[in-house]
């Protein structure tokens, strides 16, 4: 192992050297918390979250370690859990990196070297790494795609360099590189056997992580071969694809570059996405850049919910009618109660959008990063910390599903302490560990800030000058934000700041006096000047209540409408509603207002809407009948944020509502 390193940014996602990068990362550490949503977020991330699924992934539950140690020798027994596991597993250890990184706890650290030795005792001779297939002599390497080997890879190489970001210790990143080593020798030669291969390509983002904490371009080029494949082989069953549909599931009907709809499993499509996004910040391919600006368009303009949830359909079809399953189906087919929308797949969309805010610079893709942050990956995960959704419908309807019909049934009507398919737990909880990095961006002369969270910035700028911002702001309740400059260069720089595209009407003044800053929603605004220390700026968004209506092609949400208010979703639960009221009786009165009200006590502190909703009185049981006027009383109740639903025992819930206008 003697390969140089090159002084990397701390980040999960190293983009420092990347020349075609418009915003570069933060270092994870840069931003830190000091109150508010999310410092309250990361607390129980650091108190529950990590360790209550340490508890379990290390235990016989989950059993993920023991896997390792099975595979080590130091444990009799046999493989147990999902083929992706051994990656899930590692999706932890990155979460629990990143808690260490902002705590220093060097119990974290003890327990990480733990986890490494066993994972280091292994790993074969040659690098091969795979418990699920280690324990199974049955099954060759590299025999099926189904085994989900890139999968458990691509993780793999990314937590190892996160580690060695976060340690400077090369235990970790030493098995990742030989590991890589050994899948460039097979994958590297194009052959026609493993032209198809890789099912979740996680790969791809694992090997770009990989050069760019070694330098050694081969990795690189071993991420472009797993684009440069996709798409050129004939779309038929063969030994290595049995298991799971082909096609447009996997993403191998198109070739990446003309692909122009996002389609199949929403969690592969979109890690495959989000490495080619990677790669292209290194490469700068201007094909592969067009194809990822139309699929990002695709993916949020035409298949995505309110909430920023993605993937409509358990099992479907894809436009071309290929057989897929959790994931896209046609433009503009949202069902609610039906919907999806795994949790990784809603992480997945903000990882693909955050590289893409990298790629442009553009704030539109920060606005779908917040989108899926305080609505769709939330909601996968209690208030507590310790229990989860995989699937995150739109809308709960009691007794219409069997959701113990058989193992496959991931939808469950509340959120469960354990998920045999372990992927969304720690996905999330990684996530919610390091989004005080994604808060800010580095830009060319300046700081882009591009989300909300009372903080402190202590970064370097490309120049090398240090910066340091405290942010104050009771966001996302509120909608006033206060960046106060603490420290920085003599000569004139940027501060963006961005401007939601829901927020038409904000302000943005620099101690007291309006900008001339053009301040538009959907756009980041520029201020370039000289700052020192003490200047204020204030940016005030309008928090109205906001009516929400679909697209007239959303045939599910036709008369319907669904309210936000900031960033947040609400939605109408049960515990909200008379006894024994079904969800589908519940209309929404335009004339009514609603009215926010913050309780600091009522899960977790959330700002509700008060106000009066309409239940329908005449009901009938026929599937149709002829209608007169309905009759409608009125009920004064409440709605709650879309995340904080199902903390209240088993709920009825909906988003979207059909709506009396007069
Ligand atoms: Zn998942």
């Amino acid at each position: 192992m003697n390969t140089t390193m090159k002084k990397s940014t701390v980040s999960s996602i190293d983009n420092s050297a990347s020349p075609f990068v418009q915003l570069k990362n933060i270092n994870l550490t840069d931003c830190q918390w000091t109150n508010g949503f999310w410092a309250e977020k990361f607390k129980t991330c650091e108190d529950i979250m990590v360790p209550y699924m340490g508890e379990v992934l290390c235990g016989d539950i989950g059993h993920a370690l023991n896997n390792f140690k099975i595979a080590a020798g130091e444990k009799e027994g046999e493989h147990k859990g999902m083929f992706w596991h051994d990656g899930d597993f590692y999706k932890f250890i990155e979460a629990k990196i990143y808690v260490y990184a902002q705590n220093k706890d060097i119990k974290i650290l003890e327990e990480i070297d733990h986890y490494i030795r066993i994972i280091a005792k292994a790993q074969e001779a040659d690098g091969y790494l795979q418990t699920q297939i280690q324990l199974r002599p049955e099954v060759d390497r590299y025999e099926n795609r189904k085994y989900h080997e890139m999968y458990n890879t691509g993780h793999l190489l990314i937590t190892a360099c996160v580690h060695f970001r976060v340690t400077e210790q090369r235990t970790f990143l030493d098995i990742a590189i030989k590991h890589a080593d050994l899948l460039h020798t097979i994958f590297m030669p194009e052959t026609k056997h493993y032209g198809r291969f890789g099912f979740n390509q996680t790969q791809i983002m694992g090997l770009v992580e990989l050069y760019r904490t070694t330098e050694d371009k081969k990795y690189l080029a071993l991420a472009e071969r797993f684009i440069n494949n996709r798409g050129v082989y004939a779309v038929e069953h063969n030994d290595t694809t049995i298991g799971y549909p082909i096609g447009d599931m996997v993403q191998e009907r198109t070739p990446l570059r003309e692909s122009t709809e996002a389609v199949g499993h929403a969690v592969l499509a979109l890690y495959f996405y989000a490495g080619a996004a990677d790669v292209a910040a290194e490469t700068g391919e201007e094909a592969l850049i067009k194809a990822l600006d139309r699929l990002w368009e695709n993916v949020t303009q035409k298949k995505m919910y309110l909430t920023g949830a993605v993937g409509q359909a358990h099992y479907g079809a894809s436009t071309n009618l290929d057989m897929i399953e959790e994931g896209f189906i046609n433009e503009y087919m949202m069902p609610n109660m039906t919907a999806y929308n795994e949790t990784c797949a809603n992480i997945c969309n903000a990882m693909f959008s955050y590289r893409m805010l990298g790629l442009h610079g553009a704030s539109k893709y920060a606005d779908i990063m917040e989108l899926v942050l305080y609505n769709s990956a939330l909601s996968g995960i209690s208030i507590e910390g310790n229990s989860y959704f995989y699937a995150n419908p739109l809308r709960m309807l009691n007794n219409t599903r069997d959701y113990d019909a058989h193992e496959n049934v991931t939808e469950t009507p509340n959120r469960e302490p354990y998920l045999s398919c372990f992927c969304c737990p720690p996905n999330l909880v990684r996530t919610i560990a390091q989004v005080s990095g994604w808060t800010y961006s580095i830009a060319k002369n300046g700081i882009a800030l591009n989300l909300f969270g009372s903080s402190v910035l202590k970064t370097t700028l490309t120049d090398g000058s240090s910066l340091v911002i405290h942010q104050d702001t009771e966001y996302p309740w509120k909608g006033l934000v206060k960046l106060t400059i603490e420290e920085c260069k003599d000569t004139a720089f940027d501060i963006l700041v961005r401007i939601p595209s829901w927020a038409t009407g904000a302000t943005l003044t620099i101690n007291g006096t309006k900008t001339d800053a053009p301040v538009t929603a959907g756009k980041y605004a520029i201020i370039n000047k000289n700052w020192k220390k003490g200047d204020l700026l204030v940016l005030d968004m309008p928090m109205d209540v906001q009516i929400i209506e679909g697209h007239p092609r959303i045939e599910e949400v036709r008369n319907q409408i669904a309210v936000k208010r900031g960033p947040i979703v609400y939605c109408i639960e049960s515990p909200d509603l008379p006894k024994h009221t079904s969800i589908l009786d519940v209309y929404f009165n335009k004339n009514a207002s609603l009215e926010a009200t913050h309780k600091p006590d009522f899960l977790g502190g959330i700002t509700t809407l008060q106000g009066e909703l309409l239940i329908r009185k005449d009901k009938s049981e026929s599937m149709y009948r002829t209608v007169q006027k309905p009759e409608f009383e009125s009920y004064k109740t409440q709605l709650v944020p879309y995340f904080a639903w199902s903390n209240r025992g088993q709920a009825e819930m909906t988003v979207f509502m059909p709506v009396v206008w007069e």
